[in-house]
């Protein structure tokens, strides 16, 4: 599968399953557009790491995606965007009676809002290119809920819908647009409460991993940034030329239960 001449665009991908997914797709031979919004030197030199690493063209360019003007600036600075992944996302906590008005804000521009801009940027590139890919990354919480994170599952539900409707739009054109809904994935940002947690329970790191983190993934085990990387490949894929409008799990069981 090559992805040569294919300019891929991956939001907040400094880290985690942004990164994940533009380093699977940066091996399959797209360049790629890194973004967050920092503007630190490390940011750049992720870039030209990355470059190095699969000798594809990689640039590091920064955009709020909870300013839609930025979204959009980030898509149109790009140049071409045959593949946009729409991954950036932030969480919070609480119950929604309680629920601070700025999080819930944050979190419709970011995990919501953005990918409206950013699509909206990039299909007339898609066309004008005559293909395309629009994934975007929402989460097992796009699908079932969990309760005090109202903001993060409408959200992620709105995404699942806006993918759909994408989808229909496109539908006659060499244009797909997909969601990818996983579970728990082992990013630093996961990673790193492990050990808060087993203190607090009093538990083995195991345990919280098995009890606490991964209670609802019947699999018992993380999802790889890898593996949603390359799924996010294979949506890019001619196999997958005629998935459109839909979700793929990569939950470990989770939404069948
Ligand atoms: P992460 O915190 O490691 O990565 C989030 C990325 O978004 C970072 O690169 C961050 O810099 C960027 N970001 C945050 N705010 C931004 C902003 N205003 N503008 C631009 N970039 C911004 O988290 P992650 O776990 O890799 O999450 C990535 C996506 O995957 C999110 O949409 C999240 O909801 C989804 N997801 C994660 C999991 C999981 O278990 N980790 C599960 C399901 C879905």
């Amino acid at each position: 599968m090559s992805l040569k001449g294919k300019t891929a665009v991956v939001t907040g991908s400094n880290s985690g399953i942004g990164l994940g997914v533009a380093r699977e797709l940066a091996r399959a031979g797209a360049s790629v557009v890194l973004n967050s919004f920092t503007d630190r030197d490390e940011d750049h030199q992720l870039a030209a790491d990355m470059a190095k690493e699969f000798g594809v063209e990689v640039r590091y360019i920064k955009a709020d995606m909870s300013k839609g003007d930025e979204c959009r600036a980030l898509v149109e600075q790009a140049g071409a965007c045959d593949i946009l992944v729409n991954n950036a996302g932030i969480q919070h906590v609480s119950p929604i009676d309680e629920f601070p008005v700025e999080k819930w804000d944050a979190i419709i521009a970011i995990n919501l809002n953005s990918a409206f801009h950013t699509t909206a940027a990039a299909l007339p590139m898609m066309r004008k290119a005559g293909w395309g890919r629009v994934i975007n990354v929402a989460s097992a919480h796009g699908l079932t809920a969990s309760p005090f994170k109202s903001a993060y599952v409408a959200a992620k539900h709105g995404i699942v819908g806006m993918t759909k409707t994408v989808a229909l739009e496109t539908a006659r054109e060499d244009i797909t647009c997909n969601a990818i809904c996983p579970g728990y994935v082992k990013t630093p940002l996961v990673e790193a409460q492990i050990p808060d947690t087993a203190a607090k329970y009093n538990m083995t790191e195991d345990e919280v991993i098995e009890k606490v983190i991964l209670e609802r993934q019947p699999s018992k085990e993380f999802a790889t940034t890898e593996q949603i990387g390359g799924t996010a490949v294979f949506l890019c894929s001619d196999f997958a030329a005629q998935i459109t409008g839909t979700t793929i799990s990569v939950d470990g069981g989770w939404t069948a239960l």
